[in-house]
């Protein structure tokens, strides 16, 4: 039977306009990078995208080379959205990206015209939709104009192919250059995606000021440092994570130091009655220049416990405090643009 999704969903989910825009994102959107590819989706996966819908979380997010293998989180995304999500698709927020590695040869990646358009018309397909919600330029490429970026993410917007275009990991400066740009063209650039968390500061050393000086929104990658954030690490590396399966997340990163930070932020979180992944997650929201906290999640259980972490998003002075003394030192900077870019 196909899926319905539950009357109450709009009952407690909190939503924020992004940027000056009109348009207003769940403080939690789920995004497809891990764990929805392969053949076909997984009954957990699929489970976790309804419940996200169930609990008001509109805003889902993908890329051309999620899976593995590339493509296929957007090839069973579409199969999802023919069964069963796409009766709302004007509920939904649906994303989408090209700039990273996608297929061979030199059109394949970064960002030419050839490959952003050539790229996000291959996402449509695949997901069977007519258009995405917001279509972003991945990464910064030094080696193509930047106007060529724009040209391609005004022609995507223009034709109706998405309806708000957004960066990734662009540098502040790179991003400033890139409002101008699509700005003289008369388009809004709506969205910036950067990683960040409580251990992983670069956007406030920049980037936050733009976004907010120019009325772009921002939706927070990674807010949970892949997993480092959460209960789990606190005492080794537990089996079926990502650091035990060799996955994006290095288990160089679980040093000593960092584990010690970990233990201390999580001391902070159990004051506050939460687990680490739920004060996480509360604190990347509490920065006002984000809109969502864009997270990934392997089961409906984790799904359920970074929700609940909505229920308490406020912060003492003396709780930000402390986090700041713990957490600086781990600074971590995953995906931070370097300075040039
Ligand atoms: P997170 O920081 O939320 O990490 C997700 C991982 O954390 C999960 O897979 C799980 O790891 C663990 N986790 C989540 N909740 C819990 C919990 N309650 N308890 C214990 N562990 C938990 O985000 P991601 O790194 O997955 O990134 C989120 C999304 O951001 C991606 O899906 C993608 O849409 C986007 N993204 C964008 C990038 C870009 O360049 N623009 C780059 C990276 C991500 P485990 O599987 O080990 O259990």
């Amino acid at each position: 039977m196909s899926y319905l999704a539950s009357n109450k969903r709009y009952s407690s989910m909190e939503y924020r306009f992004c940027g000056d825009s009109g348009l207003k994102l769940p403080l939690i959107s789920v995004g497809l990078w891990h764990n929805f590819g392969g053949n076909s989706m997984s009954t957990e996966a699929k489970k976790i995208l309804f419940k996200s819908f169930d609990a008001g979380i509109t805003h889902f997010d993908l890329a051309n080379n999620y899976g593995p293998p590339y493509g296929s989180a957007e090839t069973n995304f579409g199969k999802l959205i023919k069964s069963d999500l796409g009766k709302y698709r004007d509920e939904l927020i649906i994303s989408s990206k090209a700039g990273y590695d996608m297929w061979d040869g030199p059109y394949g990646e970064w960002g030419s015209k050839k490959h952003v358009i050539a790229s996000c018309d291959q996402s449509l397909k695949r997901m069977k939709l007519e258009y995405v919600d917001i279509f972003y330029s991945h990464r910064f490429d030094p080696n193509t104009p930047l106007e060529e970026t724009a040209d391609a993410l005004e022609s995507i917007y223009r034709s109706g192919k998405a309806l708000y275009v957004g960066v990734s990991s662009y540098s502040a400066k790179k991003t400033n250059e890139m409002i101008k740009i699509l700005k003289g063209r008369g388009v809004k650039l709506f969205i910036h995606q950067p990683s960040y968390s409580l251990i992983n500061r670069w956007i406030e050393k920049g980037l936050t000021k733009t976004l907010i000086n120019n009325g772009v929104g921002c939706i927070a990658f990674s807010p949970l440092a892949q997993g480092f954030l959460s209960n789990k690490y606190l005492s080794g590396i537990p089996k079926g994570t990502r650091v035990s399966e060799n996955s994006s997340f290095s288990k160089d990163l679980i040093t000593k130091k960092n584990t010690q930070i970990i233990n201390d932020l999580y001391k902070i979180a159990k004051k506050r009655g939460q687990s680490l992944s739920q004060m996480a997650l509360a604190w990347v929201l509490n920065n006002k220049a984000v809109t969502s906290a864009l997270i990934g999640v392997r089961t409906v259980e984790q799904l359920n416990e970074n929700i609940d972490a909505l229920k308490n998003l406020k912060f003492s002075k003396s709780e930000l405090y402390m986090i700041n003394q713990k957490a600086i030192e781990g600074d971590i900077n995953l995906w931070a643009p370097s300075s040039a870019h």
